[in-house]
């Protein structure tokens, strides 16, 4: 195996964006394949017992066991790490296991995190469930109010943890005077970057400490698999995050390291179709809804700081209407979107968070996160806009919008 057809990562890391979206992370066989070959080995095996235990003692780079390296999955961490400008990469069996990886990697009892209200349902069990059972202390703000970041601060405060723009509100934080903050007092921050992936939003260019994903969104991009990624500084990611994973294993794939190495490459083809479709798609309801949460909307309070850390606005926005039986109203009469929570697909998607993916947090919950029973949130796909805009005209006419 050759990496990256033997050029020098001087060399690569100069590529632009979309360069190393298709070629970062290339290890070409002896066969000399153009598509990255598919390792589906769990082993390897060794010529000789002095090269096994060489390997063993680190003492050969070569391959030991796939929860601990293979080349399919090696290409796929090179790649992100490289479109995220990070030292590191590594990946996992899905956005959820990332995250999990990422947070437990780190603390231990009696640390203390600060985390951001408004998340995806399952990175908030994290912080209100798992992490407590294990002595490690949490406090929720609105990332949206750095003082209140700051306010959160305690002597033992290890990590702050956000994303933006959250899931579903599209609340943004600000990357700069958080991640700022953090590393005033010494605090290492985790950015879930789902939303926008590296083509839309790097938060190491604003400061962020480690960057984790669901890669089963935008960066796959077609709903076929799930997989998630961590990326930051080689010594998080080999001294910090790799002992934790390697003993853990939260593997990725190597099939689904390939599907989602397959979606890079059209990754920035795709986001820029998905913002153009999402903004047209978003200007088409302003008026005709009570609300409509679009950060690259005028009306958003926070488009300035949107437009200032994200290259566009990617794929989905959240609109509100009155209550939860016009928003299934409009839900059941769609023709052409699909009811369903999943995002980041080609397909336009969407759901009804309260009753959902935010449905067992309770009333107080989702309250206090800003998602009432009116609101309705979307993944703009790549259809054409304008069959979208007629469906979704259709759906909210038959609600009597
Ligand atoms: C989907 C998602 C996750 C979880 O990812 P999975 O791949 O479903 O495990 C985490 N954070 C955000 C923001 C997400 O959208």
């Amino acid at each position: 195996m050759k990496k990256t057809t033997g050029i020098d990562r001087s060399v690569t890391s100069q590529w632009r964006p979309q360069t190393k979206a298709v070629r970062a992370g290339t290890w070409r066989s002896e066969h000399g394949e153009t598509s990255e070959a598919m390792f589906l080995t769990s082993g390897y095996t060794y010529d000789k017992a002095g090269i096994a235990a060489a390997r063993f003692a680190g003492e050969d780079t070569g391959m030991t066991y796939s929860r601990l390296q293979n080349p399919t999955v090696a290409m796929l961490e090179e790649r992100i790490a490289m479109m995220e400008g990070a030292e590191a990469c590594r990946v996992q069996a899905s956005g959820m296991s990332a995250m999990t990886t990422a947070l437990l990697c780190q603390l231990s009892a009696g640390d203390h995190m600060v985390a951001a209200r408004a998340a995806f349902g399952s990175c908030r069990w994290l912080v209100d469930s798992l992490l407590p059972r294990f002595g490690i202390e949490t406090t929720v703000v609105d990332a949206r109010d750095n003082s209140a970041w700051e306010k959160a601060i305690r002597p033992n405060t290890k990590v702050f943890f956000f994303e933006t723009p959250a899931n579903p509100t599209m609340d943004i934080a600000d990357l700069t005077g958080i991640c700022t903050l953090a590393r005033a007092h010494g605090i290492r921050t985790v950015v879930d970057n789902a939303f926008c992936t590296p083509a839309l939003q790097r938060p190491m260019e604003f400061g962020a400490d480690v960057v984790a994903y669901s890669a089963t969104k935008l960066m796959d991009g077609q709903g076929r698999v799930l997989a998630g990624a961590v990326a930051g500084t080689e010594e998080f990611i080999n001294d910090v995050l790799l002992p934790f994973q390697r003993n853990t294993g939260p593997n990725l794939s190597p099939f689904n390291a390939w599907v989602v190495m397959k979606g890079l490459e059209t990754l920035s083809l795709r986001v820029e179709r998905h913002s153009n479709n999402c903004l047209k798609v978003a200007r088409s309801m302003e008026g005709r809804v009570k609300q409509v949460l679009h950060p690259f909307l005028d009306s958003h309070p926070q488009q300035a700081l949107a437009k200032r850390q994200m290259d566009n606005c990617g794929a989905i926005f959240s609109f509100v209407v009155d209550g939860r039986e016009q928003a299934h109203t409009i839900l059941d009469a769609l023709q052409l979107i699909d009811i369903s929570n999943n995002i980041g697909d080609a397909r336009s998607l969407m759901c009804h968070p309260a009753s959902t993916t935010h449905a067992n947090m309770g009333e107080e919950g989702r309250a206090e996160m800003g998602i009432s029973e009116g609101m309705l949130r979307i993944n703009v796909g790549l259809e054409d806009v304008d069959d979208l805009v007629e469906d979704l005209d259709h759906a909210l006419t038959v609600a009597g919008l």
